[in-house]
């Protein structure tokens, strides 16, 4: 476990079957292709084989993964919603799989919002009415309840829907719904299981910039699951590419775009538009100090949003940090490098 992990999972392991702790105690550690041939040939459908990761307190990490790959599957084990057939995990330096029923059940409640593709409202409850449910479930009194809700039905941007009925509402309203329902009990712990799948493209793009506002403001830790990398690498601070239920590689989105480690990451990520991924700092010469600059440009960035500016009369800018602090300088030549030579070490620690 690193600094400033919020949850993290170690050799986790999902076998659906009879008998499947036997079948990973004693085969688990062989080929994982050939384990899995064997495990399919005595019944046993292997979700997750071998999976580690630290999720980073106030980070979005995505776990990205074609259908079948055991995204569900991983993130309902991180709550034990699922149970693990082995490994470990640990939320704010708790073992979990060592917690009572009693303190599952606490942590699901009071440290833990989940969203799912398919929304899962109540459809006989009124939009207060489910967003309240979780508050009602904590044992909160009415009118604290009305409170919050109406404040969380607020921030996901359903001012005068509150008496609304499920069945009224458009599906990225019914997601909004979700969402508010989810940030009810104020989790520390956010996962989102395909939140946006189920919605037209137009609309998923919206709910996207919608989820980005509103982590901007909340900063939970997130998991946030998808099969779409364009999502994912809008939303994450880093990416989980899982495959037949095992992770090929973990990276922000600018390292798997430029360093994908094997033939089946690149297939997703080399369409991937490089200037929207790429950061200012990925690609700039540090440089330590600086007089006062002229109209510096924000180190976080992308090389989308400077592509203006070296277009025309300027050939390099100044980079600042967040804190205004000179940090670098970024060429015009840089940029076309790091846009223009797929896979090459374009930028300085990918
Ligand atoms: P994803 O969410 O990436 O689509 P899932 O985690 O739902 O993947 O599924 C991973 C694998 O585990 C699939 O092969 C699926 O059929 C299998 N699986 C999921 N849930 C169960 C279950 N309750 N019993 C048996 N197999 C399951
Ligand atoms: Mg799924």
């Amino acid at each position: 476990m690193i600094a400033g992990t919020k949850i993290s999972c170690e050799s986790l392991w999902k076998v659906y079957g009879a008998g499947p702790a036997e079948l990973v105690r004693e085969f688990g550690g062989s080929d994982p292709l050939a384990f899995w041939s064997y495990a399919k040939a005595r019944n046993h459908i292997v979700a997750l084989q071998n999976v580690s990761f630290d999720v980073r307190a106030g980070e979005v990490f995505v776990i990205m993964g074609l259908s079948g790959s055991g995204k569900s599957t991983l993130v309902r084990c991180l709550s034990r919603l699922v149970e693990p057939t082995s490994g470990k995990i640990v939320l704010d330096g708790e073992d979990l799989m060592r917690a009572s029923p009693g303190d599952l059940i606490r942590f699901r409640r009071y440290k833990m919002g989940m969203v799912f593709q398919n929304f899962g409202l109540l459809p006989h409850l009124t939009v207060l009415e489910n967003v309240a449910f979780p508050l009602k479930i904590q044992g909160l009194e009415q009118k604290s309840r009305v409170a919050c809700a109406l404040e969380m039905i607020d921030l996901v941007g359903l001012k005068g829907r509150e008496g609304a009925y499920p069945r009224e509402l458009s599906g990225g309203q019914q997601q909004r719904v979700g969402l508010a329902r989810s940030l009810a009990v104020k989790p520390d712990l956010w996962f989102l299981d395909e939140p946006f799948s189920a919605l037209d493209p137009l609309i998923r793009r919206q709910m996207q910039d919608e989820f980005k506002r509103l982590q901007q403001k909340l900063q939970k830790t997130i998991v946030f699951i998808t099969h779409d990398i364009i999502e994912a690498v809008r939303l994450a601070d880093r990416i989980a590419i899982l495959k037949d239920g095992r992770i090929v590689q973990i990276g922000t989105p600018a390292q798997l775009v430029i360093n994908p480690v094997d033939a089946y990451v690149e297939s997703f990520t080399k369409d991937v538009p490089r200037e929207r991924v790429l950061k200012v700092s990925d690609v700039m010469e540090h440089v330590s100090s600086a007089a006062r600059t002229p109209n510096p440009v924000d180190a976080g960035a992308t090389l989308r949003a400077v592509f203006d500016r070296l277009a025309g009369d300027e050939d390099a800018l100044w980079v600042n940090d967040a804190a205004g602090k000179v940090i670098g300088r970024i060429t015009r030549q840089a940029v076309m490098r790091a846009l223009g030579k797929p896979g090459s070490r374009a930028f300085a620690d990918a």
